[in-house]
């Protein structure tokens, strides 16, 4: 067993490259390593990344030069990359070339074989394993780590739906669900070391156990884990609009625990586009849900992912998507340009759209958001939330911070002994990212 030696682990993209990221720490922790967020003197950087932008591999490439220079002053220092991005097919050869000051390389399916890839460096020389399928017994390791308040739990992997433009099932395998009374026990164990919230992560949670007799849904494991004791808020992400069923709806209104926070990209707003994507929705489809779930559940918070410039996206069909913006008020959405991913449909479409026009769009879109954002937390000035109070504020720390059920950041005075528990705040400011309150003793 290694002592005294430091780890700092880096996630770069989505919350499961996050969740990942938690689970190679804490392999290492069974190896000795404590988590640190020092590189000057971490002993093993891990990288796990993410290749659904090409900005992304960028930034992390960027990263990755970096840590040459820190192992040049620091030899014995370990660096292993793992995730999305060594798992495109034929990049690990690439990368290698590029980076051979690099330790490990894994791909998403290796990541459970980590240990034996650290002892394999740790005798001496280099490791490498991408495997092509996952090994479905492994995957689902629950954390050691304790006493965390807000917990990600993955409950499926992978997903099949292959949206044109979209990597994530060529890196992240075909979709599988987890066993409901797995999840539940991870959860359950979770909630005995502290954790009050849990995130329920999966590609397109709304496609829960489609492959499971008897029939068994995302709704179902809901109502399910609504009951578990001491839990006090259970969110989930991502939906995807074609699977938002009434019954899923029906249960989050009936639902104690079930926040009203759907996330549910709809990538863009033109018929015409989201037939390229391979969506499977229409514009009309989309609009349907949305209603639906205001009737059932008029204050639940809507956000989104849209993409601009997709190959063939006109003036027009760019204008849709932003009439979509005006009729939903999303409470915040997340922008992007569309990149090139090879192996991808969209990548061999014919009229491709020029950076400059991307551009252009995006800051076209960002301002409408960007008002849109502000109109919807100004609508909560004078109203009453329930706010999980998280921890003290990193701006100020006289105050706290929480969120509300749907998810907004909220600030207010009170007395650190709060942390964990459920509060009443009413909102009296609405600033560009925050909420600011006053407890309300009801
Ligand atoms: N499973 C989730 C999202 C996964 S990827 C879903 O279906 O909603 C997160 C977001 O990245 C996507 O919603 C999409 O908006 C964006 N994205 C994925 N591939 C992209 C690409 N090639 N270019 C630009 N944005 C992309
Ligand atoms: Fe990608 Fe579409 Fe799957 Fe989301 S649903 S991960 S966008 S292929």
């Amino acid at each position: 067993m290694e002592k005294n030696k430091k780890v700092v682990t880096l996630a770069y993209g989505c919350q499961m490259s996050e969740r990942d990221a938690e689970t190679l720490t804490d392999i290492t922790r069974q190896k000795g390593y404590t988590s640190s967020d020092e590189l000057e003197n971490a002993d093993l950087v891990i990288i796990n990344t993410c290749c659904v932008r090409e900005s992304a591999e960028n930034k992390i490439m960027g990263k990755i030069g970096e840590l040459k220079k820190l192992k040049e002053r620091n030899p014995n220092l370990k660096i292993a990359i793992s995730g999305c991005m060594v798992q495109q097919p034929g990049a690990l050869e690439r990368l290698q070339k590029r980076a051979p000051h690099v330790d490990i390389w894994a791909g998403t399916h290796n990541l459970h074989n980590f240990s034996a890839l650290l002892q394999q460096v740790d005798q001496g020389g280099k490791a490498a394993e991408v495997w092509q399928e996952p090994n479905i017994t492994e995957e689902s390791t629950p954390l050691a780590e304790k006493g965390k308040l807000k917990a990600n739990v993955n409950i499926m992997y992978g997903c099949d739906n292959f949206c044109s433009y979209c990597i994530v099932p060529h890196v992240r395998g075909r979709e599988r669900s987890r066993k409901p009374e797995e999840i539940i026990q991870e959860i359950e164990d979770l909630v005995k070391r502290g954790c009050r919230e849990v995130t329920l992560l999966g590609q397109n949670v709304n496609s829960y156990g489609k492959e499971f007799s008897p029939a068994y849904d995302f709704a179902d494991l809901l109502q399910k884990v609504d009951q578990i004791p001491l839990l006090l808020r259970v969110r989930f992400i991502t939906s995807h609009p074609k699977d938002l069923s009434d019954k899923l709806i029906n249960t989050i209104a009936e639902g104690q625990k079930l926040c009203e926070h759907f996330h549910l990209p709809i990538q863009s707003g033109s018929n015409f586009i989201l037939q390229r994507m391979n969506r499977k929705y229409t514009r009309e489809y989309y609009l349907s849900r949305v209603r639906k779930i205001r009737e059932l559940l008029p204050h639940a918070s809507l956000t989104t992912d849209i993409i601009v410039g997709f190959p063939g996206e006109s003036d027009e069909d760019f204008e849709q998507t932003l009439a979509i913006m005006d009729t939903v008020h999303y409470g915040q959405a997340f922008t992007f340009m569309y990149s090139k991913r090879s192996g991808t449909p969209a990548a061999e479409m014919n009229s491709q759209i020029p950076l400059d026009v991307k551009k252009r769009r995006l800051q076209r879109l960002m301002s409408v958001q960007n008002q849109n954002s502000l109109k919807w937390r100004q609508s909560m000035i004078g109203k009453i939330y329930e706010v999980l109070v998280e921890g003290l504020s990193r701006t100020n720390s006289e105050r706290l911070t929480g969120r509300t059920r749907g998810n907004e950041l909220v600030v207010f005075s009170g007395d650190s002994e709060i942390i964990g528990s459920l509060v009443n705040v009413r909102i009296h400011e609405a600033g560009s990212w925050t909420l600011v309150g006053d407890i309300e003793n009801l």
